[in-house]
C-alpha cells in the first residue's frame, strides 16, 4: 500500500464520523478513511460489531484501487484509547486512526499513527466539486443515445 502524505481531514468527513458513531450507540461504528487529493474526505461504512469489525476492515483493505489512508472508529465508553486488536490493526491499514467518543462533538476524538502514537490531525474546510454535474450529464448521454437503439429494435 502505497503511504500518501494527508493535509488533514475535511471537517464534513469528521462530522459523519462522529454522527455515525452516534446513531451506532451503543455499538461500535467503524469504517476505513480514504484520501482525495491530500485531505482525508471518505469514509468506507463497515457494519458490525467488535468481533466482526476487523475482519470487515481487513477483507476492504484488500480491495485494489482503494487508496486507504486509514481508518475511523468509535468506543461507546469514551475511553479513547487504542485497545490490543486496535494496535494490530492501526500497525497494518494506514497511518491516520481516528478514536471516537461520547458526546461526539469536534472534541470528542483522538488521531493515533500506524503505531498507536497520538499524532496532530488539521480538521479542514473544504469545497468539494459538486459530482451531480458528471452523474447527470452521463444520464442525459446515456438516454439520448440508448432510445434510439431501442426503439429500432423494437
Ligand atoms: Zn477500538
Amino acid at each position: 500500500m502505497k503511504k500518501k502524505k494527508v493535509r488533514g481531514i475535511a471537517r464534513d468527513t469528521l462530522h459523519f464520523i462522529l454522527e455515525a458513531s452516534r446513531s451506532s450507540e451503543p455499538n461500535e461504528f467503524a469504517g476505513l478513511l480514504s484520501v482525495e487529493g491530500d485531505i482525508i474526505s471518505d469514509v468506507l461504512i463497515l457494519p458490525g460489531t467488535e468481533s466482526s469489525r476487523m475482519s470487515a476492515l481487513v477483507r476492504l483493505y484488500m480491495l485494489p484501487n482503494m487508496s486507504v489512508a486509514g481508518s475511523a472508529h468509535s468506543h461507546p465508553s469514551g475511553d479513547l484509547r487504542p485497545s490490543d486488536p486496535d494496535l494490530i490493526f492501526f500497525s497494518r491499514t494506514g497511518d491516520y486512526h481516528l478514536i471516537v467518543g461520547p458526546p461526539f462533538d469536534e472534541k470528542s476524538w483522538i488521531c493515533y499513527d500506524g503505531a498507536g502514537k497520538r499524532r496532530d490531525l488539521d480538521v479542514l474546510d473544504v469545497d468539494f466539486q459538486d459530482d451531480g454535474f458528471d452523474d447527470d450529464l452521463f444520464d442525459d448521454e446515456l438516454d439520448g443515445d440508448l432510445d434510439p437503439g431501442f426503439r429500432d429494435r423494437l
